[in-house]
């Protein structure tokens, strides 16, 4: 059985390491049983190698970005095997912020996925619809687009996890209704089949979108492996919540 992923993602918070400290132990200490469930955690890049020492089977550590580069000329810029050294398991990639904020394109998403890939580490990769726009032409689009730019030796199938999140949910209290993003996960899985062939039940589908702990369960129930919780993941109770009733 696959376990059930929960990606924390904190954005551009908490202030300190002493808050992001005290919360990442506070949600460690709160995890009654790892059976069925992986808790992972995306703080801001600064705290990773504050945070690895604390990171281990029961949380893991997840980086909100990297760049497709290994090293050199790229300021500002943190390459996935600087990560790995961190401990990082998983990396964000096409988050809609930083699509919307920094003008990442799909070819560039795809650059870093085949990065992030051949390093040996987890490419988590978002797609979603903003309003008014076709879910699926636009998820359709962003996963063909993305994928076709990751050479077909480091696709490998458990390496890879999409999060389907719709633009306009996230971060909103404007979640999607179960019913539709199951109609979603479903289209997710074929276009799967097509890339990835008989190996696609591999790759984990998560959701993400205002999710908290009244609506974590009712994604879970319509097939998704997981969610990718953002604003709830900075409290605490809640999050714990979520988890502790996996
Ligand atoms: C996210 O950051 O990916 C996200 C889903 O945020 P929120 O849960 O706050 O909507």
């Amino acid at each position: 059985m696959k376990k059930v992923l929960l990606v924390g993602n904190w954005k551009m918070n908490p202030q300190s390491f002493e808050e992001a400290k005290e919360l990442f132990l506070e949600i460690k200490r709160g995890i009654k049983d790892t059976k069925k469930v992986e808790v992972a955690i995306a703080p801001p890049f600064v705290f990773l190698y504050l945070l690895k020492n604390l990171a281990g089977s029961s949380v893991s550590l997840v980086s909100q970005d990297s760049f497709w580069e290994k090293k050199g000329a790229f300021t500002g810029e943190i390459s996935p095997l600087m990560l790995k050294k961190l401990k990082v398991k998983y990396v964000i990639l096409g988050h809609s912020e930083r699509r919307i904020y920094l003008g990442e394109n799909d070819q560039m998403i795809g650059k870093k996925i085949n990065a992030v890939l051949e390093a040996g580490l987890k490419a988590i990769l978002c797609v979603g619809e903003k309003s008014k726009e076709d879910p699926e032409k636009i998820v359709k689009e962003q996963i063909k687009n993305a994928l076709s730019f990751v050479e077909k030796k480091v696709l490998l199938p458990s390496n890879l996890i999409l999060a389907y999140e719709p633009v306009w949910a996230i971060g909103t209290g404007n979640f999607c209704p179960p019913q539709n993003a199951r109609e979603m996960l479903f289209y997710i899985k074929k276009i799967l089949i097509n890339f990835l062939g008989s190996d696609w039940e591999k790759t984990k589908i998560l959701y993400g979108g205002s999710v908290d702990s009244l609506n974590a369960q009712s994604y879970l129930k319509v097939g998704f492996n997981g969610l990718l919780i953002g604003g709830t993941s900075l409290k605490p109770k809640a999050f714990l919540e979520i988890i502790n009733s996996i």
